[in-house]
């Protein structure tokens, strides 16, 4: 089955100081009942977590940013997980010297600001996480 996925309407503003951005971007789902969709985001951090996927040993490494930090880019996806909206985001993150940090957001990074857009999207085809065992990750079903 080819999944055609179909742009409804996009959601666009920030997040509070404080919040936990990827909390945050999951909350923002809820109120408005979007399960599935995209997302983008740029702001600031007052310090992170990101997270680095082991494939040898099917574990996520994390690393923490314990500073200020730039999102200069954050983009993921919306699906859902246990029947909730999951925001699964990478972010490129920079330090005050311009250097640029990089990984899977996990929870832990408070919102200095943030201005995000979230793009609702349809579709026939239901995304739904599960455990996909060759890789050890949550992953949609296969084609
Ligand atoms: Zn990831």
């Amino acid at each position: 089955m080819k999944a055609e996925i179909k742009p409804v309407r996009k959601i666009m503003g920030r997040l509070a100081k404080g919040a936990d951005l990827l909390g945050a971007l999951e909350e923002q789902c809820r109120l408005h009942n979007i399960t599935l969709g995209e997302v983008w985001a740029i702001g600031a951090v007052t310090k992170a977590r990101i997270g680095y996927y082991k494939q040898d040993i099917q574990k996520y490494m994390f690393l923490d940013l314990d500073r200020p930090m730039e999102i200069l880019t954050l983009i993921g996806n919306v699906s859902l997980k246990d029947g909730q909206p999951m925001v699964h985001a990478h972010v490129t993150l920079s330090d005050e010297e311009g250097r640029a940090f990089g990984g899977h957001l996990a929870a832990g990074a408070p919102v200095f600001a943030c201005e995000f857009v979230i793009q609702e999207c349809q579709s026939e085809k239901v995304y739904q996480r599960a455990l996909d065992e060759e890789t050890g990750l949550f992953l949609w079903a296969k084609e």
